[in-house]
C-alpha cells in the first residue's frame, strides 16, 4: 500500500465524519480535466516515489488521533490500483475507524470483496459521462462493460455511497445529465459537481463552470429520475 499524500483533517470529505485523507499515487485513467496529474503521470509519479508516507507512520498517527477522527478516506489516484488495499481498509476497521473509498470504478471485484466483508462505510465515485462513452474523457480505452459492472454492485449493495459528476460546459449538456439519470434511477445519491478550471491534465482544456441557474437547471432533469439530487459547489 502507497500512501502519496495525507491530509489530516477535514470535515467535508467524508460525509457526517471527521476524517483524514490518505491520497494514493497512480491512475488507469487520464481525464484530461483532471486536477492530479502530479499523481496520475507516471513522469510526474517518479517524484510522488520518492516521498511516500510510510504505512507505519500513517498508523502511528492514526493512533494519536483516535480522540478526533472518526473516519479515514481513501482517494486519488485510483486506490483500487494498490496491491494490499484490503488489508490496509481491515487494520483501519479494526481500529474502529469508518472507512470512505473513492473509486472510478476500475474493478468490480475488488469492490464487491471490500463490499461484502464490510471494510468500506461510504463510497464515492464519478459518473463522468453518459453511459458508453467513458473513454471520450478518460482519454484511455475504457472496458465499458466492466465500469457498469462496477455501478451495479453499488446500485444493488446496502452501503452508503454517493455517485456524483462533475459537469463541465462544454463537456456536458442537459442530454448528458439525462442519460446518466436514467440508468441510476435507484441511486441514493446523485451529486452535479461544478468544475473548477485549474491545473489541468491537459493544459489545453477549456471546460468551464456553469452558472447556478445551469445547475438548478440539470437538478431538475436528474430529479425526474433520482430521488436524491443535490448540487456541489
Ligand atoms: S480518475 Fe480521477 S485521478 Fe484518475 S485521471 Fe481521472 S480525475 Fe484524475
Amino acid at each position: 500500500m502507497q500512501i502519496s499524500a495525507l491530509t489530516k483533517f477535514s470535515l467535508i470529505d467524508f460525509p457526517g465524519q471527521v476524517a483524514c485523507i490518505v491520497f494514493t499515487p497512480g491512475c488507469n485513467f487520464r481525464c484530461e480535466f483532471c486536477h492530479n496529474s502530479e499523481f496520475v503521470l507516471p513522469e510526474k509519479l517518479s517524484e510522488v516515489y520518492k516521498n511516500l508516507i510510510p504505512i507505519t507512520s500513517f498508523f502511528e498517527f492514526l493512533e494519536k488521533r483516535k480522540w478526533l477522527l472518526t473516519g479515514v478516506s481513501i482517494c486519488w489516484g485510483e486506490p483500487t490500483m494498490q496491491k494490499w488495499l484490503l488489508e490496509f481498509c481491515r487494520k483501519i476497521k479494526e481500529m474502529w475507524f469508518l472507512v470512505k473509498l473513492d473509486t472510478n470504478w476500475r474493478d468490480p471485484e475488488i469492490l464487491k470483496e471490500l463490499l461484502d466483508k464490510g471494510l468500506v462505510d461510504y463510497v464515492a465515485t464519478d459518473i463522468k459521462n453518459k453511459i458508453w462513452s467513458l473513454s471520450d474523457l478518460a482519454w484511455v480505452n475504457v472496458d465499458e462493460k466492466i465500469y457498469l459492472q462496477s455501478i451495479r454492485v453499488l446500485l444493488d449493495s446496502e452501503v452508503d455511497y454517493e455517485f456524483r459528476t462533475t459537469v463541465i460546459k462544454w463537456v456536458h449538456d442537459e442530454h448528458v445529465i439525462e442519460n446518466i439519470a436514467k440508468y441510476i434511477t435507484t441511486a441514493k445519491a446523485y451529486y452535479l459537481q461544478n468544475y473548477k478550471w485549474w491545473n489541468t491534465l491537459n493544459p489545453d482544456f477549456k471546460g468551464q463552470s456553469f452558472t447556478e441557474w445551469e445547475l438548478e437547471k440539470f437538478k431538475q432533469i436528474a430529479t425526474q429520475y433520482i430521488k436524491n439530487v443535490w448540487i456541489r459547489e
